[in-house]
C-alpha cells in the first residue's frame, strides 16, 4: 500500500507499550516519510525497523529541541515531509515536541497530528469517573514541599485530575495526594497495554497502604486519576458570592448563574442555596 501524503510535519503517536498499538495510518507514514525526528533514535529503532521505515533519523530531544526545530523547518521548506515521534505515546504530552511544532507553525508550514496512544487518555478511558472535565497535570514536582503546594492549589478543582508518576515516587505521591485532597476515588493505571497491566480503583486514603503491601504494585509506569472535588467543597465561596448578589437585589436564578460562573460551582446547587437564603429572610 502506498500513502499519498503532503509535505508537512506529522506529529505521530507511537505505542506506550504494546507495539500493536501503532495505527495503520501512523505505520504508513513512518514507512514512507524521508525524515523521522525522534526523541531517542536508539529507543525508537526497533519500532521503526518493525514498520520498515526507511527515512533518515533526526534527533529531537529536550536538550536540542530548538536546533532540531530549525533543521526540521529547513527539511519542510525543501519539500520533504518529517514525522515527529517521542519515545512513547503522543509527542508534546509530557514529552518534547511543542517547540518543534511551534517553530513549524511560525514558519507558516503545515502541522498534521496523527493520533494514537496516550497514557493519560488510555487511563481516563478506563477510569469510569463521571466528571465531564479532566485536568491533565503531568508530573508533579519531585520536591515534596513543591508537590504539596501544587496539590493544595488543586484542592477545589472539580475536574478529574490526571497525573503521571515514576515508580520510585509513587508511594510518596499517593501519600501527598491523600493528605492534600482528602477522601476521593483514585485510579491506579500501571503498565498500560503491557504484560503486567493493572488497573485498580480504590479510595485515595487507602491507596498508599495498598501499594506498600506488595512491592510489585510499585513497579513500572503509572497514570493516576483522581476524582474531582465534590461541589460542596466550593459551597463556602459560593454562598459568600450569592449573599453579595442577592443583597444587591438579583433574583435567585440570575444570582445562581453569575455565582456559578464566578466560582466554578454547580449552578443547580447554587440556585437551591439562593432559594434557601431568600426563604430564611437573612437577605
Ligand atoms: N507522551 C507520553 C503519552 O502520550 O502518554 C507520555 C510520556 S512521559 C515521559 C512518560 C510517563 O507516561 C510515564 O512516566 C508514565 O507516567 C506515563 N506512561 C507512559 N506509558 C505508560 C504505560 N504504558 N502505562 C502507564 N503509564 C504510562
Amino acid at each position: 500500500m502506498t500513502t499519498e501524503f503532503k509535505t508537512a510535519l506529522y506529529v505521530l503517536a507511537t505505542p506506550i507499550g504494546n507495539l500493536g498499538d501503532v495505527t495503520r495510518r501512523g505505520a504508513e507514514i513512518l514507512a514512507t516519510v524521508p525524515w523521522i525526528a525522534a526523541e531517542d533514535t536508539r529507543h525508537s529503532a526497533p519500532l521503526l525497523k518493525q514498520l520498515g521505515a526507511r527515512g533518515k533519523l533526526l534527533p529531537a530531544h529536550q536538550h536540542n529541541e530548538q536546533a532540531a526545530a530549525q533543521r526540521i523547518v529547513e527539511k519542510l521548506q525543501a519539500g520533504e515531509a518529517v514525522a515527529l515521534i517521542s519515545d512513547a505515546g503522543t509527542p508534546g504530552i509530557s514529552d518534547p515536541g511543542a517547540r518543534v511544532v511551534a517553530a513549524v507553525h511560525a514558519a507558516g508550514l503545515p502541522v498534521v497530528p496523527v493520533p494514537g496512544a496516550c497514557a493519560a487518555i488510555a487511563a481516563l478511558s478506563a477510569s469510569g469517573f463521571l466528571e465531564e472535565r479532566f485536568l491533565f497535570c503531568g508530573f508533579l514536582p519531585s520536591k515534596s514541599g513543591q508537590r504539596q503546594q501544587a496539590l493544595a492549589e488543586l484542592r477545589h478543582e472539580q475536574a478529574a485530575l490526571v497525573f503521571y508518576e515514576a515508580p520510585h515516587r509513587i508511594l510518596e505521591t499517593v501519600g501527598d495526594l491523600a493528605n492534600e485532597l482528602g477522601e476521593r476515588t483514585l485510579l491506579v493505571a500501571r503498565e498500560l497495554s503491557k504484560l503486567y497491566e493493572s488497573i485498580v480503583r480504590l479510595p485515595l486514603t487507602e491507596a498508599q497502604a495498598w501499594l506498600a503491601a506488595d512491592s510489585n504494585r510499585q513497579r513500572g509506569e503509572f497514570v493516576l486519576v483522581v476524582s474531582g472535588a465534590p461541589p460542596s467543597a466550593d459551597a463556602g465561596e459560593g454562598e459568600r458570592v450569592l449573599r453579595v448578589l442577592l443583597a444587591d437585589g438579583l433574583g435567585s436564578k440570575q444570582a445562581a448563574r453569575l455565582a456559578a460562573s464566578l466560582t466554578g460551582g454547580a449552578q443547580k446547587m447554587l440556585y437551591e442555596m439562593a432559594v434557601r437564603l431568600k426563604n430564611s429572610e437573612e437577605i
